[in-house]
């Protein structure tokens, strides 16, 4: 069935990216505990972000004239497992950079292309998406929030919730209701460009498990936006929204949450000198399903460089790749407690206790399991 999903290298010139990202990454965590560096995702620095467009390691997927490096999927594969596997702080220009800025680029008008594009390549501006909504989570397509057109644009009301950076934000891109009802799913839904700064927008910060607060509600009461808000065909919003998915499901991101705990612990093996068979046989099991989820990943990108939306894929990847991501925490934890004799550092334990608390996120954010389970069934031809 997963024909499609055939092994392919990393071509050179994207390795040939690794030694310069590599060097940026080790300098942004140098003073960095590993406690602080497993929240790689959450982690919020613009000025991080901006040095990462100044060096030409963003938009590296996207064309010249709009600022982009134009090196493909490929490049962008390896400076998102560098800086996730360094435990850098991505949350500033991650979401503009994977998903907001393809969009645009794909269905955006020519003036929004030239004004945003360029400004997301120098890591200006931060994104977030706003599809869940109280009730529509899963079932995204019964969103109801809604945008009405006016004589000068859109009115939008309704609430988004679990919109990651939309605290920090400057723009949500929002899937809305633009005609219809809630009971026409698919049809009637659109994606607009909303300013997180415009009158009437109202965020209020969600706090999880972790004590951060990464995440938020946001309400709209009579927000007026420009007719050029809009991004690409008003009632093409769920098309849009499908393709965008790809983008966020298939990458390194679905693989590299729980690395820097996986690092740490390995530090604390060789400190502790353990290397009997059981120790050995559970790093090769780690490291080995890695190496083959990195190989699914890096299938799936060879797919975005063909220009394909890999939906199925890109599932699969999330799925296996988050399932082994939840399973770090608790494997370590299982395998430090049954070596009680060996001290554990404070730096290790909290970042532990950090990973465990996060983890179960993992294979909620981007579509839950069962989800994505059932997309891979349909792929199959099972439902
Ligand atoms: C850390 C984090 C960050 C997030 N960031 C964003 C963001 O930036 N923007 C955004 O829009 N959203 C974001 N989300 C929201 C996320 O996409 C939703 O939580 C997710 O899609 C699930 O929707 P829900 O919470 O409404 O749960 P529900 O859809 O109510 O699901 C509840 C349970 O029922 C199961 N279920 C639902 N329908 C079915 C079905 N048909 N078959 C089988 N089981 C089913 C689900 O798998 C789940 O276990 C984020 C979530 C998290 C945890």
């Amino acid at each position: 069935m997963f024909d499609t999903l055939t092994l392919a290298a990393l071509p050179a010139e994207g390795e040939a990216i690794r030694p310069a990202i590599r060097a940026i990454a080790e300098q942004a965590i140098a003073n960095a505990s590993a406690d602080v560096r497993a929240r790689s995702w959450s982690g919020f620095d613009r000025d991080f972000s901006r040095l990462l467009g100044r060096s030409g390691f963003l938009g590296l997927t996207l064309p010249k004239c709009y600022g982009g490096a134009e090196l493909g999927p490929f490049a962008r594969f390896v400076v998102v497992e560098e800086l996730l596997s360094a435990g850098a702080p991505v949350a500033a220009h991650w979401i503009a950079d994977r998903q907001s800025a393809p969009l645009i680029l794909n269905y955006g008008s020519e003036a929004q292309r030239e004004y945003y594009i360029p400004r997301i390549c120098r890591g200006e501006l931060v994104f977030c998406i706003g599809m869940s909504e109280p009730g529509s989570g899963s079932d995204l397509a019964s969103v109801r929030t809604r945008a009405e057109r006016t004589a000068a644009g859109w009115r939008v009301n309704g609430q988004k919730i679990w919109t990651t950076n939309a605290a920090h934000g400057d723009y949500m891109i929002a899937l809305l209701r633009t005609s219809g009802s809630a009971g026409d799913r698919h049809a009637g839904l659109s994606q607009l460009i909303i300013d997180l700064k415009a009158p009437g927008v109202t965020v209020r910060p969600i706090t999880d498990l972790t004590g951060d607060a990464h995440f938020a509600e946001v309400f709209f009461e009579d927000v007026e936006l420009p007719a050029d808000a809009l991004i690409g065909e008003e009632g093409e919003g769920w098309k849009q929204v499908t393709a965008e998915l790809a983008f966020e499901r298939s990458g390194p991101e679905r693989i590299y949450s729980s690395v820097v705990l996986l690092d740490a612990w390995i530090a604390h093996l060789r400190d502790a000198r353990r290397d009997d068979p059981a120790t050995c046989a559970l790093v090769g099991d780690f490291t080995a399903r890695l190496g083959t989820l990195r190989a699914m990943s890096i299938a799936c990108t060879a797919r975005l460089a063909l220009g394909e939306s890999p939906v199925v894929e890109a599932s699969l990847v999330k799925d296996l790749g988050t399932r082994f991501e939840q399973e770090l925490p608790t494997r370590i934890g299982d395998d430090l407690a049954s070596h009680p004799d060996e001290g554990v550092d404070a730096e290790l334990y909290r970042t532990l206790l950090y990973v465990t608390h996060i983890a179960p996120s993992f294979s909620l954010r981007g579509g839950t399991r069962e989800i994505l389970r059932g997309i891979i069934a349909r792929g199959m031809g099972l439902r």
